[in-house]
């Protein structure tokens, strides 16, 4: 186990809480490493000979050339490895005996309470102390909410949230987290919990099922919202005819109605009606890249992925001459890349990274859950909406892009960084693609916040976090990175109008 100082840690961790910091900023390195002209020979040698399937060889010139990074260098995150068995914490167990004797009796609330609330704070890596304390207040929620002191957890999803930021992958903890969520009826976040432990621990002998459980709640949502339509005999005109209402243009109004009529057509019809919108648009005003070299280079990136995305969808991608560093996913798998993001990567590995990211938010149905929050559904799949709001129409292209603003949690992009990370290793690219894409990100932003920054959390930190993802999981960045293909693409782009 790892040494750690507990007391820097509860510091950390309150921070977080108060959502100020998510970790400690640590010396970020320059990742440039193309700019330094000796450097950017042995890089491109180096690619030749693994293309060449001279891998042996390619290796020690990306160690010559490529900042190093080792666990030693991460003390700053600080995080201690998670522990299940208190005889391995070392300590604590007169609390954590305490605790039980506590949950143990019908009388002694209190007790519990205060000896899990006890845990967790100074045992932050005891992973059963969380799940004990979010299970005592999923049944006790009444005085959890009531003894809660103001630095403290008042309900079960507060508690999972507090934790599941330091070990987002833990599977105990993400499967206390899909019961709460399934037990509270929302559905629609159960299933992409479920999802994401199906496709992450994919190594587990429980994946499959979880996988299963996941397309189950998915389908419960559906049918709440149907359910919750139909009772309101006045839809039901409007739920028979379906999308029918959608011309194939971009400008006509749609209301709230007919977004929630969209969206029971399940992820997949919906990204398409979304993609088909989006692109007529762009191509009307001559916005989208229809160079079949740069639109293959995009799509040979995702095609190298493909194996590893975890999820059947029809992707599509498009490229679109927009000179902000942005990309974006649609439900359903669509991915629209903006050329000011290929400008300013520096490697096919790069913008691999920035890909997965995406198409991990597509695969999490994270686009899906922020689309149901801007269509008046909530994650219980009952319609929130005023009857003005459900009855006003509004520009169905506005309405992708107001959608495309919002930004999603901090836990969706903690998600699909792992994810995207994930996809981007085991396609044999350099692992630090996405995180070296953020140090670009921060290089950028200066004092103007770049749009992809507008819905995204600071590059700097998720820089630290990425970091210590390659060390722990073992991803390996002295692989493809893909300098000259992605220089070459850059000139292409330069000379498009
Ligand atoms: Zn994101």
């Amino acid at each position: 186990m790892k040494k750690h100082k507990p007391l820097q840690w509860i510091v950390i961790s309150f921070l977080v809480a108060s959502g100020l910091i998510l970790f400690n900023v640590s010396g970020v390195h320059s990742v440039d490493v193309t700019q330094n002209k000796e450097c950017n020979e042995t890089l491109l040698q180096a690619d030749e000979w693994y293309q060449q399937g001279n891998i042996e060889e390619a290796i020690p010139l990306y160690r010559q050339c490529k900042p190093h990074l080792n666990s030693e260098e991460k003390t700053i995150s600080d995080i201690p490895e998670p522990v299940y068995e208190i005889e391995e914490l070392g300590s604590g167990e007169r609390f954590w005996t305490q605790a039980l004797e506590g949950l143990e009796s019908e009388n002694q609330k209190s007790k519990a309470f205060v000896y899990l609330q006890l845990m967790t704070a100074r045992y932050p890596e005891f992973i059963p102390a969380h799940i004990k304390l979010a299970e005592f207040c999923q049944k006790e929620a009444e005085f959890c909410e009531n003894s809660a002191k103001e630095e403290q957890p008042k309900t079960a999803s507060e508690v999972i949230s507090r934790v599941s930021q330091f070990y987002p992958s833990d599977p105990g903890l993400l499967k206390t987290r899909i019961e709460l969520l399934a037990e509270e009826g929302k559905f629609l976040e159960a299933s992409i919990a479920a999802r994401q432990f199906s496709i992450i621990n994919d190594d587990y002998p429980e994946a499959e099922a979880f996988g299963k459980l996941a397309d189950q709640y998915l389908g419960q949502f559906e049918g709440k919202i149907q359910g919750e339509l139909i009772s309101k005999t006045v839809f039901t005109t409007l739920l028979s005819g379906g999308a029918a209402f959608l011309k194939n243009d971009p400008y006509q109004a749609v209301s709230g109605l007919q977004m929630i009529a969209l969206m029971l057509q399940g992820e997949s019809s919906l990204g398409d009606a979304y993609i088909s919108a989006f692109v007529n648009d762009q191509r009307s005003r001559n916005q989208l890249v229809e160079d079949e070299e740069v639109v293959n280079y995009i799509k040979g990136i995702a095609g190298k992925m493909t194996p590893y995305m975890g999820r059947d969808f029809e992707y599509e991608y498009y490229v679109v001459k927009d000179p902000n560093i942005n990309a974006f996913a649609l439900p359903g798998g669509k991915i629209v890349v903006n050329t000011g993001a290929i400008m300013a990567a520096n490697s096919e590995a790069e913008i691999a990274g920035l890909m997965g990211h995406e198409i991990a938010h597509a695969v999490l149905s994270h686009g899906f859950l922020k689309m149901a929050r801007a269509s008046f559904i909530n994650s219980s799949g009952q319609v929130v909406g005023s009857v003005q709001e459900l009855e006003q129409g509004i520009p169905f292209i506005s309405r992708i892009s107001n959608l495309m603003n919002l930004a999603y949690s901090r836990e969706a992009e903690t998600q699909s960084d792992i994810l995207g990370t994930k996809m981007l290793a085991s396609a044999g690219y350099a692992a630090d693609g996405l995180r070296d894409f953020m140090v670009i990100l921060k290089e950028a932003s200066g004092n103007e916040p770049t749009s992809y920054l507008s819905t995204h959390p600071a590059p700097v930190d998720r820089v630290t976090y990425l970091e210590k993802l390659l060390v722990d999981k073992g991803y390996d960045p002295y692989r493809y990175m893909g300098i000259k293909r992605h220089q070459e693409i850059k000139e292409r782009l330069k000379n498009l109008q």
